[in-house]
């Protein structure tokens, strides 16, 4: 018999820039409940849903799918999941919504605007892509919005944590019962230590410290980490 609350770290790799990386949406079972946190980017459903089925699940049995942030990385295949599986309920911060669903313009693509008229003309045709990505990016409609210090009944137990610096409205999940707490882009493991994920694309660097800092106090057993590592 399966237990009934279950945490899975997911593995979806790709090639960028001849390298290969990884990236880790959570998934997480508790009666009744089947959540997905954060998809990958656009076109990822395929590697999703094998991944998924790989420890027993199918994409249709989803019951949530949480955003931690406005990233393509993070929620490029939202849309075309809600497409598929109108039922599956979307879930980002209060703060973040207003860019998943659109009604705000994409913080990363007015960052990326704003590097790319800066860039020296030799770094340009990558600057222009960039942009170009995070224009494809489709927005999803949002069916709840969350707030810090709420609590959901997720793998049993899980609390909202505002993480902001990366992008505003950043969160993380506290998952207490187990001691996991899940990243997002707040935090990331290199050389054996929490540190913050890619600090030059954090919209608030300083901000980003403290919600790291925050972090650490957590009596926190294994911090999940999208961008890999754990500790
Ligand atoms: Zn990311």
């Amino acid at each position: 018999m399966k237990p009934i609350n279950v945490v899975i770290l997911l593995t979806l790799s790709f090639e960028y820039q001849q390298q290969i990386h990884e990236i880790h949406p959570v998934l997480l079972k508790s009666e009744g409940n089947l959540v997905l946190v954060d998809c990958g980017y656009p076109n990822f459903l395929p590697q999703l849903s094998e991944a998924m089925n790989a420890h027993g699940y199918e994409l249709e049995e989803l019951t949530a799918l949480f955003i931690t942030h406005q990233d393509d990385d993070h929620m490029g295949a939202a849309a075309a999941l809600k497409r598929l599986y109108p039922h599956i309920e979307i879930v980002t911060s209060e703060l973040e919504a207003p860019y998943v669903t659109g009604e705000k313009r994409n913080l990363r693509l007015v960052q990326a605007e704003a590097v790319l008229a800066s860039m020296p003309e030799a770094h340009k045709p990558f600057g222009r892509e960039f942009v170009a990505r995070m224009e494809r990016l489709e927005p999803v409609k949002v069916d709840r919005t969350v707030k810090h210090g709420e609590r959901l009944p997720w793998a049993g137990g899980c609390e909202i944590m505002m993480t902001p610096g990366h992008t505003p409205g950043h969160a993380s999940l506290y998952l207490e019962p187990f001691g996991f707490l899940i990243t997002g882009d707040a935090a990331v493991v290199e050389n054996d230590e929490l540190v913050i994920a890619n600090p030059h694309f954090c919209l608030d660097l300083e901000t980003a410290k403290a919600s790291l800092e925050q972090l650490k106090k957590l009596p926190v057993k294994q911090y999940l980490c999208f961008h890999g590592g754990r500790i």
